[in-house]
């Protein structure tokens, strides 16, 4: 059985090209290294590739092979088996810089269905999470309950609390690029797409917990700090010009407004549509080169379109307008001790260039001690963490917690309080309605005439005004 699987993953892998004929032979005798079993011949197997996986993963624990007990330990050793079987890194930027130049399609295709078929999105677990489409009184929200990051075992726990290494700086680094052997999350076999930015060095590799289709990471090749200002545009228009069919986003590099990892620059970037890019619209200002709208959207957010280097001077106006915006009559600070101001934003090249940016304001006070544009406490029962990009888009990354008390929301007396603020309704619909008011909390200029008024105010007068780049 063991050489059957062994024969059936030589095959399906030469098949999707990630190992040459020259290599066949020696993949197979390091797969049966690494399953400590004395090599066999190759006979033509019938088994699929999962069932292959499950085959060797199963002789695998029988043979005592996996370092321990728990999912991260079975990841780590069909990582490496996976890895057997994979190009080097560099072998893999040319696979796939051959591809770029052919079609940015045949480059994005090869990759995510490489990073599927070697079990990097463990799509089995992707395709048990919990999406819902929320219709708000401004247009569709959506939410996803996500269940593909697995929990982390005792020994597990007990490990990474343990290893205090330094090394590599982050789980974004390129440093982790072969590392294994638990707490290091299983990337053996992780492979990354060099590619330049405005002249930098970034890499592209996908998210293993996929939110959303073909949802990649971008990510610098040093580890530096999130940076949010003019270079993120021009880094940004080149991605859409390397990937046209791709779309790409940044975090803030606020607390409260950023991401969750705000040491290491990066970006995420897909192959998908969010609620956001359906949101009404009103054009308020227009050129030869580019119009720009307002969006009918929770989170103050304009829509910049047209040829690139307008877009790209228009958009940098506005971040640096932004960063010194003050409205103290609607609560709006630019800077008390820290500053305050600053966007999210994101690219897309749906034929001519498209900008969004979404402003955002960190500020907190004595009567708003987590955010005063922040998800309101009467919600923090099902979101605690920041609103960070894929949110303010549309889309709500719910913890998956939330899979277990969903069905009893009425006898957990954590939730008495957040159910007299929700409709009654399917318990999904409670938490997508619940979603759309995250999102007004969040939101700078609110929706009265006054505030919207003021926004367009601060978008024109930035669009028009003399201030330089
Ligand atoms: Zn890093």
């Amino acid at each position: 059985m063991i050489r059957q699987a062994i024969d059936a993953l030589t095959d399906h892998y030469q098949a999707l090209g990630l190992l040459s004929p020259h290599d066949r032979e020696y993949c197979r005798n390091r797969a049966f290294r690494l399953l400590q079993e004395p090599p066999q011949a190759y006979r033509p197997p019938q088994l699929g590739r999962k069932d292959a996986l499950n085959t060797l993963l199963l002789a695998a624990r029988d043979k005592k092979l996996l370092a321990g007990e728990g999912i991260a330990f079975e990841d780590d050793f069909m990582a490496k088996l996976t890895d057997v079987f994979m190009p080097r890194p560099g072998e893999y930027q040319e696979w796939i810089g051959d591809l770029l130049e052919r079609s940015p399609e045949a480059a994005t295709e090869k990759m995510y269905q490489v990073a599927i078929e070697t079990e990097y999105i463990k799509l089995e677990r992707v395709q048990q999470n919990i999406h819902h489409r929320y219709l708000a009184d401004y247009g569709a929200v959506e939410i996803t309950i996500n269940l593909s990051k697995p929990e982390k075992s005792p020994e597990e726990i007990r490990l990474s609390q343990a290893a205090g290494s330094d090394y590599p700086a982050c789980l974004l680094c390129k440093e982790n690029v072969g590392l294994s052997e638990v707490p290091n999350p299983a990337r053996s076999h992780h492979r990354l797409f060099q590619i330049e930015l405005n002249g930098e060095d970034y890499f592209f590799q996908y998210s293993p917990y996929s939110y959303f289709n073909e949802h990649c990471i971008v990510f610098s090749k040093q580890h530096e700090p999130m940076e949010i200002d003019g270079r993120v545009i021009d880094r940004f228009l080149d991605f859409v010009d390397i990937f046209p069919h791709y779309f790409i986003s940044a975090n803030a590099e606020l607390p409260i407004v950023g991401g969750s990892i705000l040491t290491h620059d990066h970006y995420q970037g897909g192959r998908a549509n969010f609620p956001i890019d359906s949101a009404r619209s009103s054009l308020i200002y227009q050129s030869k080169e580019l119009t720009v709208a307002k969006l009918d959207w929770p989170i103050s957010a304009v829509r910049i379109e047209g040829d690139r280097q307008a877009v790209a001077q228009a958009a940098k106006k506005l971040i640096n307008s932004w960063r010194s915006y003050s409205n103290p009559k609607l609560g709006i600070l630019a800077q008390t001790d820290d500053i305050h101001n600053t966007v999210n934003l994101m690219a897309r090249k749906p034929g001519r260039y498209q900008v969004i940016l979404m402003f955002r304001n960190n500020r907190t006070d004595a009567d708003n001690p987590d955010g005063i544009f922040h998800t309101n406490p009467v919600w923090q029962v099902v979101k605690r963490e920041n609103i960070g990009i894929i949110e303010v888009m549309g889309l709500a990354i719910l913890p998956a917690r939330l899979m277990n008390e969903m069905g009893q929301f009425d006898q957990l007396p954590e939730y008495q309080k957040w159910l007299t603020a929700v409709p009654q309704a399917d318990p999904l619909d409670q938490l997508g309605y619940t979603f759309s008011q995250i999102l007004k909390d969040c939101g700078v200029f609110k929706p009265d005439q006054e505030s919207q008024a003021a926004f367009e105010a601060f978008v024109t007068g930035s669009l028009t005004g003399s201030e330089s780049e």
